[in-house]
């Protein structure tokens, strides 16, 4: 019975990402249409993003969508069918999708509002072209008013999935926009659209959808917890029967070392070249000799991801003999933390700061770990892409990095199951204990050539979580 999903989203690979989201947005038509899915993905019309739909048709048009005209422009984009949201007083502005140095847009909930309308409208209408999705897929706050739309005044068949791929996101904003949003007066109640005194278009997804995944199982019972559901923990235990887990997969288009461009390509069963990468980097980033693992850490730099953890641990992990190159930007005082280590030991140390995909591909083939020190974790990708890299991950115990990596204990050694180092609690001593394991490990060559070859073995490409959204969306539909 497949059909017609329309996922929404604020980014996308290959159009705009800044994290996660974007690859799994990215990912999920082409997996899904193994199951005979057709998805389309609308996303805002950003600059420049026009142009590379090639020639669009426009499928629909608004003289006022919240305050200014709009069109949706449909086009392929390497395989992807793209529904693009051409509305230049909402997206047509300098910085980033969500703001730039100075912060966050101050209309970002009009701006993600209206997304979620054009997609409420699609679901309820459908298009020009007779295309109109039987299920609607909305992604993380961005796309939350969507689901409540479609509940709250736009009612239809149409089924609908909030995905969860970050709770720390909630897209709050004052209850006095209700209005301006396009919202019922009578639904702001506890059990609607009220947060706490607030509007939340997370929340107000929670409520209205008819099914809440989350990108791993772990999360999904983290969620329901105080320390990791953000205040709406409640909300979600309320609803837990519509609560899954879905772990994200890995695009293995982008992500294989046997046919990433970016690289000198090896396989699993010739590692030998994976020394190329290896020595590659160290040259690029100038460090000295060595003998322990060099780390690797492409991240968002944030207290989430356990940044902060990193300073206190490096003097220990150097004197055992390991190196680190970090690529990422975040929190200003984070960046300067981890320039300041690279200054003070520059020939085991590098920093970059900054946004680079091509480096973050060849931190990944070269490094020998890669650090996902997190407080929490929805999922977290690099860890996966450090196992298919044959790049052992050091990861807490949390979210989706305890869903992906199986530690090196002696019992999962026995096995030939173990893929990584994982510890806990996540605090300054649990991270310096996991990096002293890390260099034990490492120290013994044939142990670590196993946890690579396990970790590259490991089943992390989209197959099994496809499967279980395509079941989800078919028993919405039953
Ligand atoms: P999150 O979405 O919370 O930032 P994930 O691990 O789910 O974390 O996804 C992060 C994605 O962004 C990965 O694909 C990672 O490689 C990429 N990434 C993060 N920081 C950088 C950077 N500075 N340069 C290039 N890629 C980055």
């Amino acid at each position: 019975m497949p059909g017609r999903v329309l996922s929404v989203a604020s980014e996308c690979v290959p159009l705009l990402k800044t994290g996660g989201l974007a690859d799994v947005v990215g990912a999920l038509p082409k997996a899904l249409a193994e199951h005979g899915w057709q998805m389309r993905v609308l996303m805002p019309g950003y600059p420049g993003l026009v142009t590379r739909l090639g020639k669009p048709r426009t499928l629909w048009k608004d003289k006022d969508l919240f305050g200014g005209p709009a069109k949706l422009l449909a086009g392929g984009v390497e395989g992807l069918d793209i529904l693009l949201l051409d509305a230049p007083h909402l997206y047509d502005r300098p910085g980033g999708p969500y703001g730039g140095p100075g912060g966050d847009h101050a209309d970002n909930d009009v701006r993600f509002a209206a997304l979620s309308w054009v997609a409420a409208r699609i679901a309820r209408e459908g298009l020009k072209d007779g295309w109109r999705p039987q299920v609607l897929h909305a992604h993380d706050w961005q796309a939350g008013f969507a689901p409540a739309y479609l509940r709250y005044g736009l009612e239809t068949d149409v089924k609908t999935v909030i995905t969860i791929h970050n709770i720390a996101f909630q897209g709050n904003t004052d209850a006095k926009r209700l209005s301006a949003l396009r919202l019922p007066k009578d639904r702001f109640t506890p059990d609607g659209l009220e947060y706490y005194g607030h509007l939340s278009s997370l929340k107000a997804a929670l409520v209205t959808a008819d099914a809440i995944t989350t990108v791993s199982p772990t999360y999904a019972r983290e969620l329901m917890r105080e320390e990791f559901g953000m205040g709406l923990q409640g909300v979600l235990a309320q609803r837990s029967n519509a609560v899954t887990g879905i772990l994200n997969g890995v695009d293995t288009d982008v992500w294989s070392p046997e046919t990433d461009p970016a690289i000198h390509p090896y396989s699993a069963r010739k590692l030998s070249d994976k020394k190329k990468n290896r020595a590659a980097l160290i040259k690029e980033f100038g460090l000295g000799y060595f003998e322990g693992p060099l780390a690797v850490l492409v991240s968002r730099l944030t207290t989430q991801k356990g940044i902060d953890l990193i300073p206190e641990t490096l003097s220990e992990f150097t004197w055992r003999g390991g190196a680190l190159i970090v690529l990422g930007s975040g929190d200003p005082t984070l960046e300067a933390a981890m320039q300041r280590e690279a200054k003070l030991n520059p020939s085991r140390i590098a920093v970059k700061i900054g946004y680079d995909e091509a480096l973050s591909h060849r931190l990944f083939a070269g490094g020998d770990a890669v650090l996902v020190p997190s407080r929490f974790e929805p999922c977290g990708l690099t860890q996966m892409y450090g196992l298919r890299y044959g790049t052992v991950p050091l990861v807490a115990a949390t979210g989706g990095l305890a869903d992906t990596v199986i530690d090196a204990n002696p019992a999962a050694l026995a096995a030939s199951t173990a893929t990584g180092v994982v510890f806990h609690p996540t605090d300054g001593l649990g991270l310096s204990q996991a990096l002293r394991r890390l260099t034990e490990l490492y120290a013994d060559k044939r142990v670590w050539a196993k946890l690579q070859r396990n970790g590259m073995k490991a089943p992390l490409d989209w197959s099994q979580s496809s499967g279980q959204y395509a079941a989800l969306y078919e028993t919405l539909l039953a």
